[in-house]
């Protein structure tokens, strides 16, 4: 057992050493950042906020969709604050000095939004509170036909004033708790520059208050950001790939919805070879994302480009990370090793054809 061990160590030393793609993972915990990192990831590429909403801060979150004056949202964001930055400090010390990306909250409103028949059929009884009646009118007015493409994201955060504003405040003052922290500000569900800018102008206002340095970049998960990313990229230090969305968004399938009757007959059709929320569909997410690294780099040559969706530990999506020249991949901390294997293969067979 020891012998295969030590052989193991070895191919992924060999691969490490060949491999150009970084790889990072997808981490929002410290457990889960300490485990990326005994998995060897060099950072964190997507740290989702929206998950740090749940649980007992249900009810700030509550709090935040019932205000009605300006006094009550900032009662509720004040709350949250402190909340936050302790997150972010747990999450920063398990990196030790590895850059984090943390993406601001990105919540479908369906799975935060208590649930709507739920709640009616609370508010009709004689128990209900007035709270409980105030709760129901505003979750019937935010009720959505579409979540996943409705007020999520960077609309969000445009919407309800001061909310990302909370979370820069946090992760700043959380990094500079940590000596060699470095963050990483992500904008999720970006379409277009002007939302990007909106929300980056007081990201820096901010950060420049704090004295705290971190790049400021986006997902790339909308067509549109992928056709115009020469525009977007000028607003962006970077950009990372959110493929699940972009998927779901290229193809017009739900990515709730692929266990449905329609999606096993494409795959018996041999519509396509394998899903393409598993492995990147060359011609139309591939397509979206060559663009994309193009125009980008075009715009700005230091642009760093990453991949966060599923695909980032996909084997064949990591290899064609690779041939289009991403920086790094993330991916969930189980599927490190993996990645770190495929990434040194990419590197290996490409410079093998070179000698050829
Ligand atoms: C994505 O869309 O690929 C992504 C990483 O974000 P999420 O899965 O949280 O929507
Ligand atoms: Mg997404």
């Amino acid at each position: 057992a020891d012998d295969l061990v030590k052989a193991v160590d070895r191919i992924m030393r060999h691969a490490d050493g060949a491999r150009r793609l970084r790889v990072r993972a997808n981490a929002d915990t410290p457990e889960d950042a300490a485990r990326a990192r005994r998995f060897g990831a060099q950072g964190i590429g997507l740290c989702r906020t929206e998950h740090m909403f749940l649980g007992e801060r249900r009810q700030l979150v509550e709090d935040l969709v019932l205000a009605t004056t300006d006094e009550e949202r900032q009662a509720a964001l004040d709350a949250l604050e402190p909340l936050q930055k302790a997150d972010f400090i747990g999450i920063f010390r398990a990196m030790d000095g590895a850059p984090v990306t943390i993406r601001l909250i990105d919540p479908p409103l369906h799975e935060f939004l208590p649930d709507l028949v739920e709640l009616s059929v609370k508010a009709a009884t004689q128990e209900a509170t007035e709270k409980d009646r105030r709760l129901l009118s505003a979750v019937k007015r935010l009720h959505e036909q579409n979540p996943m493409l409705g007020l999520r994201g960077v609309r969000l955060g445009l919407v309800i004033p001061g909310l990302f504003a909370m979370q820069v405040r946090a992760i700043a003052q959380a990094a500079k708790e940590v000596p060699g922290a470095r963050p990483e500000i992500m904008i999720p569900l970006v379409a277009t520059v002007q939302e990007l800018e909106s929300v980056r102008e007081e990201a820096v206002k901010i950060l420049a208050e704090t004295g705290v340095d971190a790049l400021i970049g986006t997902m790339i998960e909308v067509p549109r950001a992928a056709l115009t990313a020469g525009q977007i990229a000028e607003s962006a230090e970077f950009f990372s790939f959110g493929t699940n969305d972009l998927t779901q968004m290229t193809w017009g399938f739900s990515r709730d919805d692929v266990e449905s009757s329609f999606f096993h007959r494409y795959l018996d059709l041999g519509i396509f070879g394998v899903s393409p929320f598993e492995s990147i569909d060359r011609d139309g997410v591939g397509r979206l994302i060559e663009i994309a690294v193009a125009e980008g780099r075009a715009a700005r040559p230091d642009l760093h480009l990453g991949i966060c969706g599923e695909h980032g530990g996909d084997p064949d999506s990591v290899h064609f990370c690779h041939d289009v020249g991403l920086d790094y991949v993330s991916c969930s901390p189980f599927r490190i090793p993996v990645a770190r294997l495929e990434a040194g293969r990419a590197a290996l067979s490409e410079s093998d054809s070179d000698t050829r």
